[in-house]
């Protein structure tokens, strides 16, 4: 009997490792605009120390060895068919979305390497930095470079009215005590409008009419959810008032019983995680075998709890701000869980690496 061809779009953290999963139980196409995955709560890391990203950036190639992969980004959708930039159209049996958030970076490894040595360069050459946005992104960096570089001014803004609002109220003050023990200026309930003259000048001017100076900025004002695609096709019914795509328990597309979703792309009522994106992977994985094997195991096709609200967000290389159940802490015991290594080497060896790049 001819393998069932599954298709997954996406090579993040939900689609990588279900591509690393199922690659010997059916035909798999991995499609993703770039030739790599990243582990993206690294990045921040790789922006201090560039030669972190060598073991974040991993060619899809190395995990993924026997399926096909696509390096173009999925732009239509029919019931049988997935449609790519660049003019391909891959059959499929089972689609599984696991676009989570969409932004324009590098199609090469070596490219996406090098920008990490540019932005390292420009945080090193800057005396003064201003970091616009005060979620995970804008948080992690600002203590970063605050943690490596601690003569730098560096100057968050955020337009809300705490910083890490998609967490609770406690990590947000023990976050801003923290930074601001680190000389980091926070400056809430502010925007900033960068243009080009700002640049220039090296002058920013919040929506309060006040004034920064900085010889460098970061925009780290989140990633659109990566659904924009969707909205013209079959599945554009099935997108929730956020653009994320409504799943059953069992992560299938509502009303659909061969295309599923995963990551962070789901309206799955839980704090998108990775580590519950690779959950999602896990059980689609699982989904998926029970479906190609046949006879009627439609029944036994397993089922997905939404999970509590834990996060840790670093805070440096030694320090984070852990959210549990009944208790938030912010200190070295959370920096011991997360800020070390970032779950590089484990995230490594669950796709089957080495958890250090070896030197060629
Ligand atoms: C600063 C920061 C720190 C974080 N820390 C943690 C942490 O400590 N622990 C944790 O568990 N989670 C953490 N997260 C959250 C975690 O990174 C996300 O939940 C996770 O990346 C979601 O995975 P995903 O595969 O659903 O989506 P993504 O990782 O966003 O991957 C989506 C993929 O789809 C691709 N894509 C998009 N559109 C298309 C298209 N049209 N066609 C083909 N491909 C497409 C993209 O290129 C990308 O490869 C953190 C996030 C940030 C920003």
């Amino acid at each position: 009997m001819a393998e069932k061809k599954v298709v997954i779009v996406g090579g993040g953290v939900a689609g990588a490792s279900l591509a690393k999963n199922i690659q010997n139980q059916a035909n798999v196409t991995l499609i993703d605009p770039k030739e790599y995955f990243e582990i993206p709560w690294a990045s921040l890391r790789g922006l201090v120390e560039p030669s972190f990203a060598e073991r974040i950036v991993i060619n899809h190639r190395e995990y993924f060895k026997k399926g096909d992969l696509v390096v173009s980004s999925a732009v239509n959708i029919t019931e049988t068919e997935v449609f790519t930039a660049d003019g391909q159209q891959i059959a499929y049996d089972y689609l599984v979305i696991a676009t989570g958030h969409a932004e324009p970076i590098p199609k090469t490894r070596t490219e996406r390497l090098d920008q990490y040595k540019a932005e390292n360069a420009k945080i090193k050459s800057a005396s003064s930095i201003l970091i616009v946005g005060g979620g995970p992104t804008g948080v992690e960096l600002a203590a970063e470079i605050a943690v490596d570089f601690p003569d730098k001014k560096v100057t968050i803004v955020h337009k809300g009215v705490r910083l890490l609002e998609y967490i609770g109220q406690k990590a947000s003050s023990k976050t801003l005590k923290w930074l601001k023990s680190k000389k980091v200026d926070v400056k809430l309930e502010q925007s900033v409008e960068v243009k080009s003259s700002s640049e220039e000048n090296k002058t920013y001017e919040t929506s309060n009419g006040e004034t920064i100076e900085a010889d460098a900025h970061f925009l780290c004002i989140g990633k659109p959810v990566g659904s924009t695609w969707l909205r013209e096709t079959l599945l554009k019914d099935d997108l929730d008032g956020d653009g994320r795509i409504k799943v059953d328990e069992n992560l299938r597309v509502k009303g659909r019983s061969n295309i599923f979703a995963i990551g962070d792309i789901t309206d799955v009522q839980e704090i998108k995680q990775g580590v519950y994106a690779s959950g999602h992977a896990q059980l689609v994985a699982k989904n998926l075998k029970l479906l190609i094997e046949g006879g009627g195991k439609e029944n036994k096709l397993g089922t997905y709890k939404a999970q509590p609200p834990i996060s840790i967000v670093s805070l440096g290389r030694k320090t984070a701000v852990a959210q549990f159940p009944f208790i938030t802490v912010l200190g070295r015991l959370p920096g011991m869980i997360k800020s070390g290594d970032l779950f590089v080497g484990k995230t490594r060896k669950d796709l089957g690496l080495e958890p250090n790049v070896k030197k060629s």
